[in-house]
């Protein structure tokens, strides 16, 4: 079958894959395009990982290209593929590769093979199809697995009944492509899901895989539902081994989608959250602190992310004294300290009505919150001693906000009066 909507590429891409083609056909290699790009051209889905596989040295086939199109490329020898960059679009270059498995849940072995072969160690059918890109089948779909019926019929299927015990992450992946396009895991796929996790294939899968599928799901479209499944089908152990969910959490999900949401229309146009660690303090909030820190060491997150699954449970504590009316400067000594993904998260999860005005005054006044005066500024009127700026500065952000200062003059002046001040109690 060939493939009329490879047409509707971006013209940089299309004109990359013939040169591609012409440099293959030189060289003597075959390539082809693969894995979620061809599925998601088939349901006519943006896509912007583009995959190439090479019947042949990959990377000599990328360093050519590479070197017709003076453009850069990265190598990984290790896989035996590279990625090379080529106007705002990332183009990844793999070796057709047969892998084994020497244990449960480990990383393959990989040797060099076919394309078939390499079809054959992806997850699902769906994923396992291809296009030519040569000479001779430009624009085919080279569909070994009846990838394109189980895509047609919304189904996901493995290619083979080890899948599971070969690479147990695949369960997560069966939620997250099941989920995102309204499938379902078809019959036999899902009995070896359920056998699999039976045999306990988790357990000997590496933490930080299972990290990173995590994350892929939570960074999906409305990810309770996805939880749900989760829930359903594998249950939190994993995460400790007495982490249960109930219907109260997955109405502080659905809050928490509702406050990311919110927070975007009005505060937070120009900053990014990350919103999957917002649904995972969902989760995780249910531990003690210690059991996160250990999560977090075992799964191997990253500081930044760490500090916010870590801190919530102080923050948890302070924030508790906004639930009344309070001063300004309180508000903003409590919440500034605060990270955006704990302030939105604390919004949904106490679902307090005098906290969340509070937390609407702190996000609605964040401008008038940032000084323009800085330490440098405070040196260049000679105040002393420098040690004292600190103070200086936040002393001013409180006065900024009640005197409704607009000006950096204003700001300065005020500045010195504060300083004024500070010395005077310290001389006191
Ligand atoms: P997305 O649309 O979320 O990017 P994708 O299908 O492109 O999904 P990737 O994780 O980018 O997923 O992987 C690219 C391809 O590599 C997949 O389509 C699949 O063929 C293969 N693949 C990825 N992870 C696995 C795995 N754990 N086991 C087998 N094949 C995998």
């Amino acid at each position: 079958m060939l493939l009329k909507e490879l047409e509707k590429f971006p013209q940089e891409i299309k004109s990359f894959m013939r040169i591609a083609s012409t440099i293959a056909g030189k060289l003597g290699v075959r390539i082809y395009l693969v894995g979620g790009i061809v599925r998601d051209l088939i349901i006519k889905r943006k896509s912007f990982d583009y995959d190439i596989v090479v019947e042949g040295d990959g990377i000599e086939f990328t360093q050519l290209i590479a070197d017709f199109l003076r453009v850069n490329f990265i190598k990984h020898q290790t896989f035996g593929t590279a990625t090379v960059y080529y106007k705002n679009y990332k183009i990844d270059v793999a070796t057709c590769r047969k892998e084994y498995y020497s244990c449960w849940g480990a990383l393959p072995k990989v040797t060099p093979s076919s394309l078939r072969d390499d079809l054959y160690r992806r997850d699902f059918t769906i994923n396992a199809m291809a296009i030519g890109l040569n000479k001779d089948d430009y624009g085919e779909l080279l569909d070994f697995y009846n990838g394109y019926n189980d895509l047609k019929n919304g189904l996901i299927r493995v290619l083979h009944d080890r899948s599971f015990l070969d690479d147990p992450t695949r369960i997560f992946r069966a939620i997250r492509f099941e989920k995102r396009f309204g499938f379902r895991i078809e019959g036999r796929t899902l009995k070896l899901i359920k056998q699999a996790l039976e045999e306990e294939a988790i357990k000997f899968v590496d933490e930080q895989r299972i990290r990173d599928e995590i994350v892929l799901i939570l960074k999906e479209d409305y990810p309770p539902k996805y939880i749900r499944r989760i829930d359903e089908l594998i249950g939190f152990s994993f995460i400790d081994k007495d982490l249960k969910l109930d219907k109260q959490d997955y109405m502080l999900f659905r809050r928490i989608h509702r406050a990311i949401k919110f927070f975007y229309q009005r505060f937070l146009k120009y900053h990014k959250l990350q919103e999957w660690l917002i649904y995972l303090l969902g989760i995780t909030i249910k531990l003690s602190k210690e059991k996160v820190e250990r999560f977090c060491s075992n799964f191997d997150f990253r500081r930044g992310e760490k500090k916010i699954l870590t801190e919530i449970f102080i923050e948890k504590r302070t924030i508790h004294s906004l639930k009344r009316k309070v001063k300004i400067r309180k508000i903003i000594s409590v919440l500034k300290p605060m990270s955006f993904e704990a302030i939105v998260f604390f919004y949904a999860y106490f679902n307090n009505k005098r906290l969340n005005k509070n937390i609407l005054y702190f996000l609605n006044n964040l401008e008038k919150i940032k000084i323009n005066v800085r330490g440098s500024d405070l040196e260049a009127i000679n105040l002393k001693p420098a040690k004292i700026y600190g103070k200086i500065l936040e002393e001013l952000v409180y006065v900024k906000l009640e005197k409704n200062l607009l000006t950096k003059e204003e700001e300065l002046e005020e500045a010195k009066k504060i300083f004024k001040r500070l010395i005077r109690a310290h001389s006191n």
